[in-house]
């Protein structure tokens, strides 16, 4: 997914599409594969009409992610990166989710008691148990238990809305792995969008740990750009 080298693109052109998000999407897939600046993203943001750079740029940009599924990196993702450059390695899209179904009143208060109030995920055999309320003790907040749909790739998941077996009670923690990082087809985690997500510090911790348990050294290459703090 990380392309081999860095080019800049050299884009320059005027995006006419109607909204905002829609020029970016364009500016992006005109440039696949390459490194595309805060100021190109702004400069085709701009309305054409009124000539104005909207502030909003950066949520426009999350949701091409979010709503749409693009992969864009950024130097979270790729440390060749500074922080105002962004890419889109290919036009790919990740399945996205559909209108969000909610189960009824009455099915989400039967999830909630067999769950006992608390957080049902599971993995590896370790219940996650954490109740409404409390501080979690690993992301820190209080937690709040919202509902899960079980298989989010059920064929019609309106007719489940009453049927509290395809509902799960999970804290905000267990809600992001879900949606973020856990396969629900092959019941994995994904590993490397875990990474991609994580913090300096815990990739540095990861690597640590990857090269002690292959007994390698890990050897600069010179070229990367560091990460600012
Ligand atoms: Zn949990």
């Amino acid at each position: 997914m990380i392309p081999s080298q860095k080019i800049y693109s050299d884009d320059k052109a005027v995006y006419t599409q109607k909204t905002v998000r829609a020029r970016i999407e364009a500016l992006f897939l005109n440039n696949l594969g390459k490194v595309v600046t805060r100021e190109q993203i702004q400069a085709a943001a701009t309305d054409p009409v009124t000539k104005r750079t909207p502030e909003n740029w950066h949520q426009r940009l999350s949701e091409l992610r979010t709503d749409s599924g693009y992969t864009i990196l950024s130097w979270r993702d790729w440390n060749k990166l500074a922080p105002s450059e962004y890419l889109m390695p290919n036009a790919d899209k990740r399945e996205i989710a559909g209108r969000r179904v909610l189960p009824t009143t009455a099915c989400w208060e039967a999830v909630l008691e067999r769950a006992q109030h608390k957080c049902e995920w599971t993995e590896d055999g370790q219940h996650c148990g954490l109740s409404e309320g409390v501080i979690d003790p690993i992301g820190g907040g209080t937690v709040k238990l919202t509902a899960d749909h079980v298989n989010p790739h059920s064929i019609n998941p309106n007719t489940d809305r009453t049927d509290p077996a395809q509902w799960q009670a999970l804290c905000g923690r267990h809600q992001v792995m879900k949606k973020n990082y856990w396969d629900s087809s092959s019941g994995k985690l994904n590993i490397l969008g875990i990474l991609q997500n994580v913090n300096k510090s815990q990739k540095v911790e990861a690597l640590d740990f990857l090269l002690r348990y292959f007994g390698m050294t890990a050897k600069k290459t010179g070229d990367g750009v560091e990460e600012p703090q």
